[in-house]
Order: structure tokens, then C-alpha cells, then sequence
């Protein structure tokens, strides 16, 4: 079985439903997990944030814009009114639940389940336009089993089993339609895995299935070796190994969810990246076969907050970083690069919330100083120890930017380097020209 997860822009409008059904409609069963319609989360949260303010009023503008948008949706991808009053009474129904919170206070669980909204009706829609079609499918509401642990872990155990109950009660269905990014937590309440999470969820879901392939379907022909929102004359890169992909995006690789390797990893499942419009092309295939090339790709992380710890006591003394770390550890914020000289500790973390606790804690072991709006850089490719030539050349790349932190050697396949923000898009074109010329 594989599983095919679809991203905004692939369900972005009548016509991108109708391109779907070529694509998942043959005589193999296969779980299809959709994002919500391109723009909509984004319109989500900006009524949450108005919401939040206080701002109802505002908030239900949005809202009623957003309704309309999708009964004009609604009128454009269905043929006939027994189908089109059907998806009509499910956007109104949505909508009047969101407009019906906004009569209530605000909170955090009632903005999730605002934000819940988007993945709901794009997967009853595409439900609704198979039925029309004449295609069988069922609809597996992942809020009956896509769940976190108390650590925002996936609880696999009881997504596993909840899944298999979910699908005891098919009949000969093969499209098994899903939501992605949402989920319940610990509490059992509507969550999220956060921005991008339909990918997380696709392989969750194919490593709690075994699942033969999972497929992410998206508007780029496979991941490239640089970002394409900021530099031109990218290309894809046919193969990647687990381990590279992984790095790629947690450091900001846009295309993949931070976390979503890591279960594709877990259980050895091949993931394949496709473009929903041009489909023919074969994409890129990430499989736990690595094959070393001086450089495959780059990427970049912002919103990164560094850390400085100075303190004398450091010289010659054992025990010293351990206490550095237990602060971290203790308001569970991940370090992600690390520097050490001898009386000082240069750490980065992408988590702001706990900053003020940290600082303070951190304050009781030296003098503490933060730095803010940073970008993480990441080179991925050989990076084995023992090779040569590999770091003159980025460096020789980066030779008008200011390097603020550099991390080799942590990885066999990846260099990370610390810049200022303001810095990254002339950063990232300047290693694209040096590692990826133009042939
Ligand atoms: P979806 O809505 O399908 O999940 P996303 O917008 O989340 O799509 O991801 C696809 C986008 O990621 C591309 O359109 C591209 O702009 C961006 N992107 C950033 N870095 C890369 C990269 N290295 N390779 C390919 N796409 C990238
Ligand atoms: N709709 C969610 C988002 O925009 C999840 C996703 O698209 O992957 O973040
Ligand atoms: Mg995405």
C-alpha cells in the first residue's frame, strides 16, 4: 500500500481537484492525504491572530471572505446540485462553527481547532467530487487517530491500532482519504503538527502502515539544491539519502516538514517527491542508499536565536557544559549548533518561548549575552572526515559575509554555518554560484 500526500497548491483550486483523479484512481488501494486548499491555513491564522487582538469583528470578515471563496469553489468543480448542495451545506457548516467560536473566548485550543478547519473540508470535497464522479472512496478522519505524546511525539502505538479499527470497517474502496497536519494531543483535544504537517502526517501514517512508498505531491519538480524562493537557476536532485533529506529540512528546506523524514527513516519507506503539474517528471527519490557527491544542496533556517555563555570557572573544569545543558534540557529547548573555546559557549536554538527562563537560569553560570534574527546555513554533501578541499570552498564563497558560527564534523554529509539574517539570500546565491555553476 502507499500513501500519496497532496499539498496546497495541488488542491488549490476546481481545476487542481480534477487533475488529482488521474493520479490516485487506479485498482490499487493507497491512503491520500490532503493539505488544505492553498492560502486557507494562511487565512486561518489570521483570523486566530485577529481573534486573539479581540478583533471578532475583523476576524468574521475574514471569515465570511473565506466562505465565499469556497461556495465559488464549490459552484466551479461540481456538475450537478445534488452534489454542489451537499459541499455548500458541509462549507457552511465549517464556517458557522468557526463565526460560532468567535462568540466565545479566545483560547489555544479554540484557535487549533480553527486552524483544523482547512484539512476538514478539502478532504469532504475531494470525497464529494470521487462520489459525483462515480469513484468509490472513504474518508478516514484522522482526528480518530493521528496522535501526540505528551512530548508532541507521535504516539505510534495508538495511531497504529486506531488506524487498523478505522479500516476494519472498509468495504472495496481503494482511496482512503485523509487530513494531514491535524491531529488529536495527549488531552485528546484538536491539534497540530505544526506548519507543513501534512508531510509529517503522510509518513507517520507510512510507517505506521508499512507502507511501500510514500508519495508527496507538490509544485516543484522534486527538492532542489537551493531554495527556489531565492535563488534562480536551481536543480532537482534525483536521489537522496534519508540522512541528507533529514538535514535539508530541519534546516529549512521548505519543501519537506522538519520532522516528516524521520518516521520514513524509522521503517526504511522510500519517499518519492512529485510535481502535481507535471507529473510525468520523475522527481526525487529519498531511500536510505547514499550516494556521496561534493555538494547536493543548501539550505537555510531563520528565526534561529544564539546563545553566548562566558564564564572563567570553564578553564580546565569537568561538569562545566553538562550544567549548560541541563538548563536547555529542563525547558525542553533543542540546541542545534554548538561552538566551545576555552572560557566561553556559543549555542543556537530555534525556540523562543523559554528565552527569558533560560537566560536566567544560564545567568547563574557566567555572563550571558543573546543575539537575534540569525540564519542557519546548511551545506549538504561529502563531508566525511579526512577529505580535503570541501571547507576552503565554501568559505572562499562566503568571503564578503560575516560567518558568526560554523559546525563540521558534527556530520559526515553536512557543514552548518551561522549568518546574520540580512545576510542569507546573498549568502545563498553566492554557494550556489561557487558549489552548483552553470554547466
Ligand atoms: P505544499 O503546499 O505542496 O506542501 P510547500 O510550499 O510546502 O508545498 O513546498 C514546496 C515549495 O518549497 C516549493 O514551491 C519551493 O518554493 C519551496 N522550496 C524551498 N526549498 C526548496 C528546495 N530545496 N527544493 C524544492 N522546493 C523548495
Ligand atoms: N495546511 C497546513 C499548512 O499550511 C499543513 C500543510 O499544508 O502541510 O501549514
Ligand atoms: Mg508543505
Amino acid at each position: 500500500m502507499k500513501v500519496y500526500k497532496f499539498g496546497g497548491t495541488s488542491v488549490g483550486s476546481a481545476e487542481r481537484f480534477r487533475a488529482l483523479v488521474p493520479l490516485i484512481n487506479d485498482d490499487t488501494q493507497k491512503i491520500v492525504v490532503l493539505s488544505a486548499m492553498a492560502g486557507t491555513t494562511n487565512a486561518l491564522v489570521e483570523m486566530s491572530e485577529l481573534f486573539s487582538d479581540g478583533k471578532t469583528n475583523e476576524a468574521r470578515k475574514k471569515c465570511e471572505a473565506l466562505r465565499k471563496q469556497y461556495h465559488s469553489v464549490a459552484a466551479e468543480l461540481f456538475a450537478s446540485v445534488t452534489w454542489s448542495d451537499r459541499a455548500n451545506d458541509l462549507i457552511n457548516e465549517h464556517f458557522d462553527y468557526i463565526a460560532g467560536l468567535f462568540s466565545r473566548e479566545y483560547s489555544r485550543h479554540n484557535e487549533k481547532r480553527i486552524l483544523a478547519r482547512g484539512e476538514l473540508i478539502s478532504t469532504a470535497l475531494l470525497h464529494f467530487f470521487l462520489s459525483e464522479t462515480g469513484i468509490d472512496s472513504k474518508l478516514l478522519p484522522a482526528l480518530n487517530f493521528m496522535r501526540i505524546d505528551k512530548d508532541g511525539e507521535p504516539d505510534y502505538f495508538y495511531i497504529r491500532e486506531n488506524l487498523k479499527r478505522e479500516m476494519a470497517s472498509l468495504s472495496d474502496e481503494n482511496i482512503l482519504i485523509t487530513q494531514g497536519f491535524i491531529c488529536r494531543n495527549v488531552f485528546g483535544e484538536t491539534d497540530n503538527l505544526r506548519r507543513g504537517g501534512s508531510d509529517y502526517s503522510a509518513t507517520i501514517i507510512g510507517a505506521a502502515i508499512g507502507a511501500e512508498e510514500v508519495q508527496i505531491w507538490t509544485d516543484i519538480s522534486g527538492f532542489h539544491n537551493n531554495d527556489p524562493r531565492y535563488v534562480a537557476n536551481t536543480s532537482a536532485i534525483r536521489e537522496l539519502s534519508f540522512d541528507e533529506a533529514a538535514e535539508l529540512a530541519y534546516f529549512g528546506a521548505k519543501i519537506l516538514h522538519p520532522s516528516s523524514v524521520n518516521p520514513a527513516r524509522l521503517k526504511k519507506i522510500p519517499v518519492r517527491l512529485k510535481n502535481t503539474l507535471d507529473p510525468s517528471d520523475e522527481g526525487t527519490l529519498i531511500t536510505s542508499e547514499s550516494k556521496p557527491e561534493d555538494y547536493k544542496a543548501v539550505a537555510a533556517k531563520d528565526g534561529i536565536i544564539v546563545v553566548r555563555i562566558r564564564s572563567d570557572r570553564m578553564l580546565q573544569a569537568y561538569g562545566f557544559m553538562g550544567r549548560i545543558f541541563d538548563v536547555f534540557e529542563s525547558f525542553k529547548t533543542p540546541i542545534d549548533m554548538i561552538t566551545t573555546s576555552e572560557v566561553a559557549v556559543s549555542l543556537t536554538i530555534d525556540e523562543p518561548a523559554y528565552l527569558p527562563e533560560i537566560i536566567k537560569a544560564l545567568e547563574k553560570l557566567g555572563t550571558v549575552e543573546v543575539e537575534q534574527e540569525q540564519t542557519i546555513i546548511c551545506v549538504v554533501g561529502d563531508f566525511r572526515t579526512g577529505r580535503v578541499g570541501s571547507a576552503p570552498e565554501i568559505f572562499e564563497a562566503l568571503d564578503t559575509i560575516p560567518v558568526k558560527m560554523i559546525s563540521y564534523g558534527g556530520s559526515d554529509n553536512s557543514v552548518s554555518i551561522l549568518i546574520d539574517t540580512k545576510n542569507k539570500i546573498e549568502a545563498l546565491k553566492a554557494l550556489s554560484n561557487k558549489l552548483f555553476p552553470a554547466k
